[in-house]
């Protein structure tokens, strides 16, 4: 009886090989003491059709045979594949784990700080390099924005889960859409000299949840990053 439920299994999962009774029992087998495996998910199990509730035809499979006394090696083959699909769960979360959560947006030599500049105020902070250097998103989240900006020619702007915005402008070129996720250091833009600009750089701002335009530096270096 424990190995007909078995057999049901088998059938679910799509597997056409047959299973020996260990013990000989002839209650649900053919003559020659095999039973055929479409037979013990169907009509042969009628003298015990309790057994067999969803199990077989197209019910999923049992996670974990309770299956001790078996003549193949199908259990040995599930577990195998099961802890190797569990492995492989776990250096997922792993890799998730150990992933930087936050990026410095560009390489290049930082220009110009956040504050009081030329009689007016610079909300962001300038970091300068070639035409084409990667930009990539400082932290996880959404693109909102990718596009003409007044001032900055195109800008790219990427919205955390918790509300911050971080701004990208006079940047050459971008390789997102709105409404796109990113992680933390993926490459979003290229580095560009649009708008009122005075040399290739990268424009980055930070707005907190409620909206604010802060000093993008401490905000960096809080989270172990520095230009
Ligand atoms: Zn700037």
């Amino acid at each position: 009886m424990v190995a007909a439920v078995a057999a049901g299994a088998f059938v679910a999962a799509g597997q056409t090989m047959q299973l020996h009774q260990p013990d000989g029992n002839n209650h649900e087998s053919t003559a020659d003491g095999v039973v055929p495996l479409a037979a013990a998910g169907g009509a042969a199990a009628a003298g015990h059709h309790q057994q067999f509730t969803g199990v077989g035809g197209t019910a999923p499979a049992p996670e974990v045979l309770p299956v001790t006394r078996t003549s193949d090696q199908s259990d040995e083959v599930n577990n195998i594949v099961k802890s190797q699909q569990i492995e492989q769960e776990i250096a997922a979360y792993e890799a998730e784990l150990a992933r930087p959560k936050f990026w410095l947006p560009a390489e290049g030599r930082y220009t110009s700080g956040f504050g009081a500049r030329w009689g007016t105020t610079h909300y962001g902070i300038d970091v300068a390099n070639a035409i084409g250097t990667p930009i990539r998103a400082a932290h996880d989240g959404t693109v909102i924005e990718a596009g003409p900006a007044s001032g900055f020619g195109l800008w790219v702007r990427v919205q955390a889960d918790d509300g911050t915005i971080t701004v990208y402008g006079h940047i050459n070129t971008y390789s997102v859409y709105p409404g796109q996720k990113v992680k933390a250091g993926e490459q979003i833009a290229e580095m560009g000299n649009r708008g009122f600009s005075t040399g290739p750089h990268l424009h980055f701002e930070v707005w907190d949840p409620a909206g604010r335009k802060i000093n993008p530096e401490p905000w960096l270096n809080e989270r172990g990053l520095y230009l």
